[in-house]
């Protein structure tokens, strides 16, 4: 067998993107498949955004530019995190990265080291764990219950800090769950950590979809965090730019000078184009966003409505933000299709692809094996399809 590196070796493909994959082969074979894997917003990019990426194309910015992204594209960033976070960064204490990923894969490498332990509260996104053994430290899983909302109590938080924890790693509103932290929350959990040498890492990239209002940001509910926090951000979603792969980081200038260094040996500059479109994103008229949050909101209702209708799917909280539903599938494992059993939700993710041609990702990798992740970033027309072919496959599984 081919000898590998150690590390790579032992990471599997992300989960979330191999769905993606599998449904895009079975669409090329002539298979009508309905997506509700990967998350990515079924929206163009807004016009305005193409065209500052035609401009800057016509105008020549084809070349590198310095690694961590433009002085403009920086300034852009820092606005950003003025006007929606309320937080001051400075141009030296950000990088833009090909994707928010490579932000958080290099910041993470930059930051932890064998013997280093990070909390992942899960249900979490797959490609944390995995971001954390590449730089060689340990995730440490803290489970939060259903019951809870999904969301880490300070008590659960205060008992799985042990010496040798180094960082933590939230996401609100949460791919997968949905959940969103409020106010109190927030406050309540940045108070366990405001005292510590824990780097809190605050992944924001659903930030603007909630159906809720936004809460405050951590780290301008407890500002001295920010000495040890680091904000990371994406364009994906607020602008429907998935494929442009667009993202940063902001935090402590040495931190995030070591991602530099780390990013200007593995990769360099983001993609320029992108930066220019970045730009334009960040800084021109925000009001896209409104008609994409209104959308993703009726499918809410209607998704939620729909998964509790499914024999043996459970949903007992409503997901506030993000655009994922993250159902309870425990009911169902045991039950077989033929001689197949299904053990667990990516079993049923498998059974529902073949069966109904419908796209899901299991919960497996996202550190909850009861469950199914599904993504209504399309169409409220898809939406109902792939839910009347999921009832059906689901009613030929014998219990
Ligand atoms: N974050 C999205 C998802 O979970 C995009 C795919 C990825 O990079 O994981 O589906």
């Amino acid at each position: 067998m081919l000898k590998l590196n150690r590390r790579i070796a032992a990471i599997k493909p992300s989960a979330t993107l191999a769905a993606d994959a599998r449904a895009t082969e079975m669409k090329l074979a002539g298979i009508d498949v309905i997506s509700l894997g990967a998350g990515e917003p079924d929206f163009d990019t807004p016009e305005r955004i193409k065209q500052a990426a035609g401009k800057a194309l016509a105008a020549g910015q084809t070349k590198y530019t310095p690694v961590g992204g433009t002085a403009a594209l920086k300034n852009a960033i820092k606005l950003k995190l003025k006007r929606d976070n309320n937080l001051d960064y400075e141009p030296g204490e950000i990088i833009a990265s090909a994707g928010c990923k490579q932000a958080e894969a290099n910041v993470i490498a930059a930051l932890f080291d064998e013997g280093d332990e990070v909390i992942i509260p899960t249900p979490a996104w797959v490609s944390f764990a995995a971001m954390v053994s590449l730089a060689g430290a340990e995730s440490k899983f803290v489970p939060c219950s259903e019951r809870s909302g999904f969301l880490l109590e300070p008590e659960t938080l205060r008992r799985a800090i042990t010496p040798r924890t180094r960082g933590i790693i939230l996401n609100s509103p949460s791919n997968p769950t949905g959940a969103v932290y409020g106010p109190e929350q927030l406050t309540a959990i940045a108070r366990v950590l405001v005292d510590t040498d824990i780097w809190v890492m605050s992944d924001d990239v659903y930030e603007h979809i909630v159906y809720d209002g936004l809460a405050p940001h951590m780290f301008h509910l407890e500002p001295r965090l920010k000495s040890h926090g680091i904000v990371f951000n994406s364009l994906s979603k607020t602008y429907a730019m998935t494929g442009w792969r667009i993202g940063f980081a902001a935090g402590p200038k040495e931190a995030i000078a070591a991602a530099g260094r780390l990013q200007s040996q593995n990769s360099g500059n983001p993609n320029s184009i992108t930066q220019a479109a970045a730009i334009e994103a960040l800084t021109g008229p925000q009001d896209e966003l409104k008609p994409m949050l209104e959308a993703f909101r009726k499918r809410n209702a209607l998704v939620v409505e729909r998964v509790r209708r499914i024999p043996g799917f459970k949903l007992p909280n409503i997901p506030q933000g993000a655009f994922y539903v993250f159902p309870n599938v425990s009911e169902l494992l045991g039950s077989r299709f033929g001689d197949k059993e299904i053990t667990d939700g990516d079993g049923l993710a498998a059974f529902l692809l073949d069966q109904a041609h419908v796209s899901l990702v299991g919960g497996n990798d996202f550190g909850a094996p009861d469950h199914v992740r599904i993504s209504y970033a399309t169409s409220t027309e898809n939406l109902n399809r792939a839910f009347d072919r999921i009832e059906g496959a689901v009613a030929k599984l014998k219990r």
